[in-house]
């Protein structure tokens, strides 16, 4: 059994050869993919895969605590592969995603009372060193 299928079997989820796949994929990339990338990137081998089942996969996969869905982007959710805490940088010219490390005494929010934290994260939104470049005013 691979590691993504052990995975899938520890969190109660049937590792079926689509599902492993899609978690390889998180696995094995950095970039914090779309659903549709993730699709993309998968179609050609997975001819069967089909786009709800992506989505599908992604939103159990959440559910469970495999992955990270993140609302960086107001026009599509991404995905993250690494569930250990970090915070993330989205580049609003690219649109790229990089992750950064947590100061160790980032303390969470305090909350009105009778509210329950389930989840805190830590996101920025800037430009990447080539966007910040390529959109400096000419002269400078
Ligand atoms: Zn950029
Ligand atoms: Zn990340």
């Amino acid at each position: 059994m691979s590691e993504s299928a052990g995975r899938l079997v520890s969190r109660g989820i049937k590792p079926s050869y689509q599902r492993v796949r899609i978690l390889d994929y998180l696995a094995g990339t950095k970039a914090h993919p779309s659903a549709e990338t993730i699709y993309q990137g998968l179609a050609p081998e997975l001819p069967t895969l089909s786009r709800t089942t992506v989505y599908n996969t992604l939103r159990l996969f959440a559910e469970k605590g495999l992955v990270l869905q993140l609302l960086l982007d107001e026009a599509e959710a991404r995905y993250d592969g690494d569930t250990s805490p970090h915070g993330h940088f989205r580049c609003r010219g690219c649109g790229r995603v990089l992750d950064f490390p947590l100061a160790a005494d980032l303390s969470p929010p305090t909350l009105p009372a009778g509210f329950r934290l389930e989840r805190a994260e830590l996101s920025c939104v800037g430009l990447c060193p080539s966007c910040a470049k390529a959109l400096a005013p000419p002269g400078e």
